[in-house]
């Protein structure tokens, strides 16, 4: 089990901002920018390269959770990056399927 389903099980704390039947979001414990939360959806995919047809909706899920994390914490007009590390050269580290959700300072391009 990884720690992002012991987060959604509630055996370990975490600042839950947004949940719905599909995501739980939470602040990132090591945060990027002022605001940095993760979306994760409740069933554990490994990635986006795990995932398949079938979760095409969760996948859609998991970026209108995104939006609706971003009104609710003021960044929408602000603008912010979502992003979902793939694997070991985008630096996965954990091996849930999650979108970060950065924003409240100018994100520079490209990522380093
Ligand atoms: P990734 O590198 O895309 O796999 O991102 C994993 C993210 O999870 C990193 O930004 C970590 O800081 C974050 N993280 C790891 N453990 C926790 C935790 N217990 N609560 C919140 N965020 C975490």
């Amino acid at each position: 089990m990884t720690i992002f389903e012991r987060i959604i099980r509630r055996e370990i704390p975490a600042d839950i901002v947004y949940e719905d039947d599909h995501c739980v979001a939470f602040r990132d414990v090591a945060p990027q920018a002022p605001v940095h939360v993760l979306i994760v959806p409740r069933l554990p995919l490994v990635n986006v390269a795990a995932a398949g047809a079938e979760h095409g909706e969760l996948l859609g899920r998991v970026l209108l959770a995104a939006a609706e994390v971003a009104r609710r914490l003021g960044v929408a007009e602000s603008g912010y990056r979502l992003v979902l590390n793939n694997g070991e050269d985008a630096g996965q580290s954990v091996h849930q399927l999650h979108c970060h959700l950065l924003a409240g300072r100018p994100l520079g391009w490209p990522p380093g």
